[in-house]
């Protein structure tokens, strides 16, 4: 346990479970009633909806979705990548496609460098190891 600033507003407070301090926590609890109540009777609606709706910030309503305490209503919000509108995970099919792709590349690029290093490093090895043998 120790101090703090709280990522929300700054401020210093004591560590918790909650990770932001009591003002802002008490804050959020309000947000979070605010969207599950507006829910209640929605089976579908955007992120952009919920926020008309209720004012509350886009960040506080996606949070609660991925903790799980949004459930029953299908909700839609944008890609991180493109803004394409989702329902689940992070990133649309194609951007999480592209970034899998990307990964891929990159892996086979290192593996790549890999291999020509460690083939570079046994000829030098293999070279001295010639020299002092003729010595
Ligand atoms: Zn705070
Ligand atoms: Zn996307």
């Amino acid at each position: 346990m120790g101090l703090s600033n709280c990522p929300e507003c700054g401020k210093l407070y004591v560590e918790n479970a909650a990770r932001v301090c009591p003002e802002c926590y008490r804050k959020q609890e309000e947000d979070a009633e605010k969207v599950i109540e507006y829910l209640r009777d929605i089976d579908k609606a955007t992120l952009e909806e919920i926020h008309q709706a209720t004012g509350v910030k886009h960040k506080i309503i996606l949070r609660l979705l991925r903790s799980g305490r949004i459930m029953g209503s299908e909700i839609s919000y944008p890609c991180e990548s493109c803004g394409t509108l989702i329902a689940e995970g992070r990133l649309c099919d194609k951007c999480s496609k592209n970034i899998l792709d990307q990964i891929k590349t990159e892996e086979r690029h290192q593996e790549h460098e890999k291999q020509s290093v460690s083939s570079k490093n046994r000829s030098r090895m293999y070279g001295k190891f010639i020299d002092t043998e003729e010595r």
